[in-house]
């Protein structure tokens, strides 16, 4: 009998980069990408979080550049299952430990590497398409204004049976936009070639066809088709 591997080639991995500020929706879009093509799929904002709670809990101060660093370069990925960095406290200290440039390179290594299996992945975050992997095959910018970002964090916090007001969610919203866009490292803003997707007219699965519909060009072109 012929040799499966020699008459059906394993396909070339597909890498997909989402990025884009807070509560866009990327988190959704890019677990249902994932599912979709059958790709591992990174959050890596979860890197962050887990970095800022371990320095909360550690009583290492999240503004010191060198020991969070020192968090980053030891940091077992087991850490990420844990459910509640999803939360707010840990989205904010993500994002003033993500401002060390020593954070962000002890990082890259791991997210490189991800992006570097066999099948290829998914990956989320801010500085995907143009840091970590500047190559990938698609590149996805996900937006929507403050407003909508807010209000959708606000109802998602509220069917949950948390307290949220509108204002206050609005007013975290733009300041950590204001952090991520405005450091001087890695800060959030669209790769020259990736494609926007703005969600603030869009429900999850009109952006979902709308990005499906982006990775199967690519697919095509990529075949020949
Ligand atoms: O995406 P998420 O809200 O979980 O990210 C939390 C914070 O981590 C962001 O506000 C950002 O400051 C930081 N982050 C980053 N680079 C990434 C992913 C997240 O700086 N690739």
């Amino acid at each position: 009998m012929a040799d499966p591997d020699l008459t059906s080639p394993a396909p070339a991995p597909l890498v997909v980069a989402i990025d884009g500020p807070a509560a866009a929706g990327k988190g959704t879009l890019a677990l249902r990408i994932a599912a979709h093509y059958a790709l591992p799929y990174l959050d890596t904002g979860l890197l962050y979080r887990a970095i800022g709670r371990l320095a909360a809990a550690s009583g290492v101060d999240p503004d010191d550049a060198e020991a969070t660093a020192a968090i980053a370069r030891t940091l077992d990925t087991r850490a990420l299952d844990d459910g509640s960095l999803r939360g707010r406290e840990a989205g904010e200290l993500a994002s003033r430990v993500a401002v060390h440039p020593p954070v962000r390179a002890a990082l890259e290594a791991f997210q490189r590497d991800f992006a570097r299996s066999a099948k290829g992945a998914v990956l989320d975050g801010r500085d995907i398409g143009t840091v970590i992997c500047p190559g990938a095959d698609v590149k996805i910018f996900v937006t929507a204004s403050p407003e909508v970002r807010a209000r959708r964090r606000t109802d998602e916090l509220v069917a949950k049976g948390r307290e949220a007001t509108y204002e206050r969610i609005l007013a975290e919203v733009r300041e950590r936009d204001e952090r991520d866009a405005g450091r001087a490292t890695a800060p959030l803003r669209a790769a020259a070639d990736a494609h926007l997707l703005d969600t603030s007219e869009l429900d999850i699965e009109t952006a979902f066809q709308a990005a499906c519909e982006l990775i199967d060009r690519f697919l095509a072109r990529r075949s020949g088709v």
